[in-house]
């Protein structure tokens, strides 16, 4: 199982951290070593003082697939979920000004909440879902799929370009704005539409 995420998916913020707006969607790879599974802590690691959380709506893929066409894109997934894009945010500079890849800052160990999934058609309509993050209570990130610059329909054909999907394989489809610093004893919790979808206790 991979997990394929997008950078720059959200204009407010591609805008907060001073990026340039992509051409092309920006994917990463997470490896699977990643996964913090539901209801366990995380910890904060010892390499980084400025871990950020990033909530991201995800995809898992139910069918391979290569060169999908948007049009199919739908016959590919099944259910949606919402997760953390945890991110070493210090070291991710460092690399950036480097030109170096990102991985050791977004590809550590449990860097990636996964939170539990949903039917797609319970959902209804994938490009308009309401979801937010909540820290100890109060929303930090509060945003809609409308506002991807890259639908997921459009984002499953364009990673299919570059690398076959296979089944369980998870789409962090990129972070709206409201990206913040993680401390300790930080509450996380996601909501995709009034569905309460992980709680991650930071440590
Ligand atoms: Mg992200």
């Amino acid at each position: 199982m991979k997990i394929v995420c997008i950078g720059r998916n959200y204009t407010e913020h591609i805008a907060e951290l001073q990026n340039e707006k992509p051409t092309d969607p920006v994917i990463f790879i997470k490896p699977d070593s990643a996964v913090l599974k539901n209801q366990h802590d995380f910890y904060i690691p010892d390499f980084s003082d400025d871990v950020h959380y990033e909530v991201e709506v995800l995809v898992k893929i139910s069918k391979v697939g290569k060169h999908i066409d948007p049009k199919f894109a739908p016959k590919y997934y099944k259910e949606i979920g919402l997760g953390i894009d945890f991110t070493a945010r210090d070291l991710q500079s460092k690399l950036k000004e480097k030109g170096l890849p990102w991985e050791k800052a977004k590809g550590f160990d449990d860097a990636a909440v996964v939170g539990k999934w949903i039917p797609k058609e319970k959902l209804g309509d994938v490009d308009n879902l309401n979801f937010r993050l909540e820290r100890n209570g109060e929303v930090v990130q509060n945003a809609n799929t409308s506002l991807m610059l890259w639908k997921i329909d459009e984002l499953i054909s364009y990673i299919s370009t570059y690398f076959t999907l296979k089944t369980g394989d998870i789409i962090f489809t990129g972070t709206p704005a409201g990206v913040g610093k993680v401390y300790e004893n930080d509450q996380l919790t996601g909501f995709l539409e009034e569905d309460e979808m992980f709680s991650v206790l930071v440590k």
